[in-house]
């Protein structure tokens, strides 16, 4: 099996690295992320400058100077001479929870190979300042997940946002199926000065959780599961369709 791994934590990323090793016992892994951090990079691709692959001194090591979705994209789309089966993206440096993953470029890598109609799986894990950093656990929950597939395929297109707490392997207390919660808004953006003495504006962090509740994802994670969500693409609000017909009737009269 052909696995290609990508983050948006850049190639050389501990966790990336973690994955990487994890993964080599299941199967062929190729490596291609970008080479620096481009974390909440989301969906984006880069159309205005070619994209150049340099390949690390290390085999089937590749870094981009681009997206994550730019490393996935030409990894599938013809780069190389044989097909992956199969997307791997992470170890995200950071919880990837529930509006999260419009942001996230880690969860954009899986999504790219959704595309392609390969399973894609993004795994981050909920690191805070302080924390033990623990890749090593975040890899292992990876490789269990793709072991799985390879014995029991789940239906296609799949993608699978996990986000596995920062604890030691030996602290995890299992595995759920959750749904996305949601967060508060984000905090104000912090204002600064350049050495010129200009204003500039960092953005600042996520906002605190506000759907925590039953079933979610940040609940799953803070009692020591890993959490493991199905998502779509299919951004729809089906049930609001009857409802927006009516709103539009007569509006071209
Ligand atoms: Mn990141």
């Amino acid at each position: 099996m052909k696995i290609l791994v990508s983050n948006d934590d850049g190639y050389r990323a501990p966790g990336i690295r973690a994955l990487h090793a994890a993964l080599s016992t299941l199967g062929d892994v190729t490596l291609v992320a970008p080479d620096r951090n481009r974390s909440g990079a989301s969906n984006s691709l880069t159309l205005d400058v070619p994209l150049r692959v340099f390949e690390a001194t290390e085999p089937n090591v590749y870094f981009v100077q681009g997206t994550p979705t730019d490393c996935v994209h030409l990894a599938v789309s013809g780069y190389f001479d044989f097909e992956h089966d199969m997307v791997v993206s992470g170890v995200n440096d950071g919880p990837n929870l529930g509006d999260d993953v419009l942001y996230s470029g880690t969860v954009a890598a899986a999504i790219e190979g959704r595309f392609l109609g390969l399973p894609a799986i993004a795994v981050s894990l909920c690191t805070s300042p302080g924390s033990g950093r623990h890749f090593d656990t975040g890899a292992e929950v990876a490789r269990r997940l793709v072991a799985r597939l390879l014995a029991q395929r789940l239906d296609r297109p799949l993608i699978l946002n996990v986000n596995v707490p920062d604890l030691p392997w030996g602290q995890i207390r299992g595995f759920r199926s959750t749904r996305l919660g949601s967060r508060h808004p984000s905090e104000r953006i912090i204002p600064a000065r350049d050495p010129h003495g200009r204003a500039v504006y960092w953005v600042g962090p996520a906002g605190p959780q506000q759907d925590a509740g039953p079933g979610t994802d940040f609940e799953a994670v803070s009692e020591g599961y890993v959490s493991v969500t199905p998502l779509q693409i299919d951004l729809t609000r089906h049930t609001a369709l009857p409802a927006m017909k009516t709103w539009l009737e007569g509006i071209n009269d």
